[in-house]
């Protein structure tokens, strides 16, 4: 039985989806205004072992993802530029032609990180009148009211508003806060649907019954949700970062508008730290997939990395961490091609290490257990090569990690690495150094051979 734990009740509890086998899983999409970092694809990678998890268990999983390419400001507090302008303005570019680009790198991503692909995909742009179907639903309830510049939810006429974040709501109605916005009611409102400024055209605008302008950020979500899952559904997630603001809205439009829960259980990420600060674009201290690939690294090896961290944890990315996660796979990938090599393929599966896989990723997916139950079966001189590659191969449909199509004439990076570095260290008649090198690389199973003019490497 699958066990998660729910940001809305603060608790851990049995997974019951409301149409099984069926779940309805919606999670928070990129904003395509720039790349996207590699904290951003913890949140991503931790949304497709949910998904994995959920299949493994026999679930058939409908996963929603939206892609923001509108109505995402650079403030929370409804006030700044459009992200997406914003970037148009950085590149020269149409704020069209920033969210394909943007969105095509996303994919690419998502591919090489090994993520499966949500089912719907579905972009902001494409689903305005739904947007504004719902906010006059709201408006028709009374929920929303008109300001110079746009129109917001009223969060004092929800009772339960800041439930999911266990908002002070008191304390927060009573204004104390400096009102960004001139004419807010109370500071938690926020815009369902902002004017366009009276000087400036912006590139994406749409008519509605209130005056031309365009959504707010969360209402897309809400949208989007209920039109592709139904006004309830099972699981909405996203990074820590959305509690407060966005999934806190997400729910009071959504349960406002229909006087029905939104989403079952809540799932949130926590973040990746770069010096114990959250990786961040305002920080400036980020790295995109490019970076990783500039220093030799491949994104399989940021996906183990991950596995390390229970998703509840912070995590904090360092260099050292990346190469040893890089090592660690290498090892992983050797050794079940010295399986694979061992001939002998087996049918069945070895219980123990398959029952202790599944305790551990169905207890709110601890993946980081998960991965030192693969470490002892691999140490586990009992079982037979065959049965461990059983194993391996259904533990990596969580995974996600490609482990059994490792072709065995690959040399390892980190070993390139070494070879590399011992060809500068020749140059520079080094002896002891590259002997040093040398053995090391023979220590990971590679002969080296030394020519007058070249070294070449073979496996042992
Ligand atoms: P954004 O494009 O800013 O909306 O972010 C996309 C997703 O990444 C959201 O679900 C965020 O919560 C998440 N996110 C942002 N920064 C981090 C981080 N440092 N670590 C993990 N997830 C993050
Ligand atoms: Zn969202």
């Amino acid at each position: 039985m699958l066990k998660l734990y729910n940001t809305l009740s603060r608790k851990i509890e049995s997974f019951k989806p409301i149409h099984p086998p069926e779940v309805g899983f919606y999670s928070c999409g990129p904003t395509v205004y720039d790349f996207q970092h590699i904290g951003n694809y913890r949140t991503y990678v931790g949304n497709d072992l949910l998904q994995r998890v959920l299949m493994l268990n026999g679930y058939q999983v409908r996963r929603v993802m939206n892609i923001t390419d509108v109505g995402h400001l650079t403030s929370n507090a409804d006030t700044g530029e459009d992200k997406l302008e914003k970037g148009a303005k950085r590149e020269g570019k149409s704020v069209w032609e920033i969210a394909q680009f943007y969105t095509k790198d996303f994919f690419e991503n998502l591919k090489q990180l090994s993520v499966i692909t949500p089912g719907v995909i579905c972009k902001a742009t494409d689903h305005i009148k739904e947007m504004i179907d719902l906010i006059g639903e709201l408006e028709k309830k009374g929920f929303t009211y008109q300001i110079e510049d746009g129109i917001y939810f009223n969060t004092a006429k929800l009772k339960d508003y800041g439930k999911l974040a266990k908002l002070d709501k008191k304390g927060l109605l009573a204004g104390a806060r400096v009102e960004p916005v001139p004419g807010k009611k109370n500071s938690t409102d926020f815009a369902l649907w902002k004017f366009s400024p009276k000087e400036t055209k912006r590139q994406m605008e749409w008519k509605s019954p209130w005056g031309t302008g365009f959504p707010g950020w969360h209402i897309e979500c809400s949208a989007m949700a209920m039109k592709y899952l139904g006004e309830t559904f099972d699981i909405h997630s996203g990074g820590i970062d959305h509690i407060p603001i966005h999934h806190t809205n997400e729910i009071a439009q959504s349960e406002a508008a229909t006087g029905k829960p939104f989403a079952k259980y809540w799932v949130h990420f926590a973040h990746l730290l770069v010096e114990r600060e959250k990786m961040s674009k305002s920080l400036g201290n980020f790295y995109t997939r490019q970076d990783l690939q500039k220093k030799g690294f491949d994104m399989l090896s940021l996906r183990y990395l991950y596995l390390n961290t229970h998703y509840r944890t912070t995590m904090n990315f360092t260099w050292e961490a990346l190469s040893g996660a890089r090592r660690a796979l290498e090892r992983l990938k050797e050794k079940i091609t010295e399986w694979q090599e061992a001939g002998k393929i087996a049918l069945s599966e070895e219980e123990k290490y398959t029952t202790e896989f599944l305790q551990s990723i169905n207890d709110d997916l601890n993946l980081p257990q998960a991965l030192s139950v693969v470490w002892q079966m691999v140490d586990d001189k009992k079982l037979a090569p065959g049965e461990k590659i059983v194993n391996i191969k259904k533990f990596d449909e969580v995974f996600g990690l490609d482990l059994l199509t490792f072709s065995k004439t690959e040399i390892p990076q980190t070993v390139k690495e070494l070879v590399k570095k011992r060809e500068q260290v020749r140059k520079a008649k080094k002896w002891i150094e590259s002997d040093r090198l040398r053995n090391e690389i023979e220590k990971m199973g590679y002969d080296v051979e030394d020519t007058k003019t070249q070294t070449t490497i073979k496996k042992k």
